[in-house]
């Protein structure tokens, strides 16, 4: 990580615009003073242009790493206490347990005339492996494709410490082996003793605040909950647009666990898999 092993980089890229800080109502705070101690924080690096092949779309986004001022000093301070130790080997272990979110902008998502907005959980087996246990890849790919042909663009905000709706990869491993000994998703979730969803959206309403402002802006969901977490953060201009994409045979029992439990998906729109098993 730059600011710790060269502040004067840090101080460049606060001088140039490239990275600011935030708070929870997405005002820009002084990147320069500590960070407000028990207050959200974000730290906003970018704008990076990022030349995105995604299967047969191919767009130009604007890319946006945040993280917690939290985390960041908590990962500044080891890092400089193994470095004082010649730990310097250990920095990527350390970086690595930062959860570091990214906004992608897409056309003209900040011009705030109502962009479409996708809020997506990080899924290392829908979105990198191409999993068909559930529709995150494909849904993550349309997001971009939607936002690109809209005319009003989009922002797609990625949360990497979502992976299994909030319990961690190697929690969701385990329940997957429990979904094939027969519970569905959100019944796998408690026999390991965890919440059925457990992420947290302050950091994604703290960004859209920042990005979107009070605007109105469309989201793409199918998840009422997820409107209800960003309302209560403050975020009161929501139009949910239905985001049914990737259903396969192979996830319409996840799917109809997520329609059970709330989720705005149809029995037409799963027919697919029923028809298939
Ligand atoms: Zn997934």
């Amino acid at each position: 990580m730059f600011t710790y092993l060269n502040p004067t980089i840090r101080q460049r890229l606060i001088a140039n615009g490239q990275l600011v800080r935030i708070d929870a109502q997405g005002r820009t705070i002084s990147a320069e003073l500590p960070a407000p101690e028990g207050e959200l924080s974000i730290n906003v690096l970018g704008p990076i242009p990022l030349p995105i092949k995604l299967g047969g779309l191919e767009i130009q986004a604007r890319w946006y790493a945040t993280v917690r001022s939290t985390e960041l000093a908590k990962v500044e301070g080891l890092a400089s206490e193994l470095s004082r130790h010649g730990g310097q080997r250990l920095f990527s272990m350390l970086a690595s347990s930062m959860a570091v979110n990214s906004v992608l902008v897409v056309g003209d998502g900040e011009a705030r005339r109502n962009p479409l907005v996708r809020v997506h959980s990080s899924c290392l087996t829908g979105d990198v492996f191409g999993s068909q246990r559930c529709e995150c890849g494909p849904q993550f790919v349309s997001a971009l494709d939607r936002m690109h042909r809209d005319p009003d663009g989009g922002l797609l905000i990625y949360m990497s410490g979502h992976e299994g709706r909030g319990i961690g990869l190697w929690a969701k491993a385990a329940t997957y082996l429990l979904q094939d000994a027969g519970e569905n998703t959100y019944e796998a979730n408690r026999s390991l003793g965890l919440p059925d969803d457990s992420r947290d959206f302050s950091d994604a309403a703290a960004l859209l605040h920042y990005f979107v402002g009070s605007e109105p802006f469309r989201l793409l969901t199918n998840n009422p909950k997820k409107i209800a977490d960003l309302n209560a953060f403050g975020l009161k201009h929501i139009s949910p647009v239905r985001h049914v994409t990737g259903i396969s045979p192979w996830n319409t029992r996840y799917l109809a666990a997520k329609r059970d439990w709330g989720h705005a998906l149809s029995d037409v729109d799963l027919d697919v898999g029923q028809t298939q098993e």
